[in-house]
C-alpha cells in the first residue's frame, strides 16, 4: 500500500512540477505531500489525517516539492517540539526571560559607547543562551511577543538606571528576521518608547546580514520606518553570512559589527587583518561606524587598533552582565582621562 501511495505522490509531483505558461511567463508550482498509510499510521480517519499532516509539514521543512511518509519518530519529534513551545510561552508569562547587557567600548578610551541587550532564559536556575531557544521562538512566531518584551524591558531599565543617577549610553537590541517582516513593528515600538519616555536615538537595532539579503520589500519598509523613528540600525555579524555588498546599497544602515570569525586569532598582515582593514576603510567612505565583536585577547587589539575601528566589544573588555552590575559600572566607573586602549588593557 505504501509503495502505491509513493507512486501516486511521484506522479502528482511530476504533474504539478511541470512548468506552465501564463501570458508568456513561465510559472513553477511546487507541492509538499504527506503520506500516512493505513493501518500502520492510524486506525481512524482523524488520526490518519493528523499524521499525514505531520508528514506534510516535515516535507515542507526538508525543502519544497517532495513527499514524506509518516513515522512514529516524527510524532515524537512533533510532541517534543510542542512541549518546548509551550515551555517558552509559559516562560514568557512567568517572567523567566531576563536581559544581560554587554558594553561596547570606544577605541579612543575606556568610555562605554553602548550596551548590547542580550536575552537570557532563567530555566529552573540555569541561565540559557539565546542560541538554544531563539530559533524556536522564531519558528513559532513567539519572537514577536518576546521582541516587544525585550524593547519594553530595555526602556524600563534605561529609566531605572537614569533614576539611579547613571549616564546611560546607546543601547542596542537584536531583531530577528521574522520581526522585520511584521508591518506593525515600528508603530508598536514607537508606542513602547513613548510610554517610557525614551528618545529613539537612545536605541539601536541590530540586524543579522543574512536576513537582509532576500530583497524583501516589507523588511526594507520596516527598516526605513525604524530609521524614520530616529533609531539607528546596525548590521550584526558582518561578513559571517552570505556576505554581499548589495544590501549596503539597498538598505540605509549606520553601523556594521564585524563578526568574531574574522577576529579570533588575527595576526598582523594576515588575510583576515587585510580584510578587516579594507572593510573599515569602506565603512569610512560610506560614513558607517565600525564595531569589532568578540575581542578576547590583547594581541587581537594590537592588530586591530591600526585599522582604526570605532568600538570594541568582547570578553577582553566586559562580559555580558546583569542590570545591577551594569549600574555599578555606569555609576561608579568614571572615564579615565586620555586613556588609550592599547596602553590600558594589558
Ligand atoms: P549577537 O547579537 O552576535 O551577540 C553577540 C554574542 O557573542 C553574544 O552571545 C555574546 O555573549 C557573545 N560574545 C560577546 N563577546 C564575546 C567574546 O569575546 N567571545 C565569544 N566567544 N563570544 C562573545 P549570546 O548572548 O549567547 O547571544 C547569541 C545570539 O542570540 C546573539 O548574537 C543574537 O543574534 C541572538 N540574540 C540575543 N538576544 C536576542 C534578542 O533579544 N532577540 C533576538 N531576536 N535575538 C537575540
Ligand atoms: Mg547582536
Ligand atoms: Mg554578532
Amino acid at each position: 500500500a505504501l509503495q502505491g501511495a509513493i507512486t501516486v505522490a511521484e506522479k502528482l509531483l511530476a504533474e504539478v512540477g511541470a512548468p506552465y505558461y501564463f501570458k508568456g511567463t513561465e510559472i513553477l508550482v511546487g507541492a509538499s505531500i504527506g503520506i500516512a498509510p493505513f493501518p500502520a499510521s492510524g486506525q481512524d480517519v482523524e488520526t490518519l489525517m493528523n499524521h499525514a499532516d505531520i508528514a506534510m509539514y516535515r516535507s515542507k521543512e526538508s525543502g519544497r516539492h517532495g513527499y514524506q511518509c509518516f513515522t512514529q519518530e516524527m510524532r515524537l519529534e512533533t510532541t517534543r517540539q510542542r512541549a518546548a513551545e509551550q515551555a517558552l510561552e509559559r516562560a514568557l508569562h512567568a517572567g523567566e526571560f531576563e536581559l544581560f547587557y554587554q558594553p561596547r567600548v570606544a577605541t579612543d578610551g575606556q568610555r562605554i559607547a553602548a550596551l548590547e541587550a542580550l536575552l537570557r532564559w532563567r530555566d529552573n536556575g540555569t541561565l540559557k543562551s539565546p542560541h538554544s531557544f531563539v530559533p524556536l521562538l522564531e519558528r513559532t512566531g513567539l519572537i514577536g511577543e518576546v521582541g516587544d518584551w525585550v524593547v519594553a524591558s530595555v526602556c524600563g531599565q534605561i529609566k531605572a538606571w537614569r533614576e539611579a543617577g547613571c549616564d546611560v549610553p546607546l543601547v542596542s537590541i537584536n531583531l530577528s528576521a521574522s520581526q522585520l517582516r511584521d508591518v506593525g513593528l515600528s508603530r508598536r515600538l514607537r508606542r513602547i518608547l513613548d510610554s517610557y519616555d525614551i528618545r529613539p536615538d537612545t536605541i539601536e537595532f541590530e540586524i543579522t546580514e543574512t536576513l537582509l539579503l532576500g530583497k524583501d520589500e516589507t523588511v526594507k519598509r520596516v527598516l526605513q520606518e525604524l530609521r524614520e523613528l530616529g533609531c539607528s540600525i546596525a548590521i550584526d555579524d558582518f561578513g559571517a553570512g552570505y556576505c554581499s555588498f548589495a544590501y549596503l546599497r539597498d538598505y540605509r544602515v549606520d553601523v556594521i559589527k564585524i563578526d568574531r570569525g574574522f577576529i579570533s586569532g588575527i595576526t598582523a598582515g594576515s588575510t583576515e587583518a587585510l580584510l578587516v582593514g579594507g572593510i573599515i576603510r569602506l565603512a569610512r567612505d560610506l560614513s558607517l561606524k565600525v564595531v569589532i565583536e568578540g575581542v578576547e585577547r590583547q594581541e587581537e587589539v594590537e592588530v586591530l587598533l591600526p585599522c582604526d575601528p570605532d568600538e570594541f566589544q568582547g570578553y577582553l573588555f566586559h562580559r555580558p552582565m546583569d542590570a545591577a552590575a551594569i549600574r555599578k559600572l555606569l555609576c561608579f566607573a568614571p572615564d579615565p582621562p586620555n586613556s588609550d586602549v592599547s596602553q590600558n588593557w594589558h
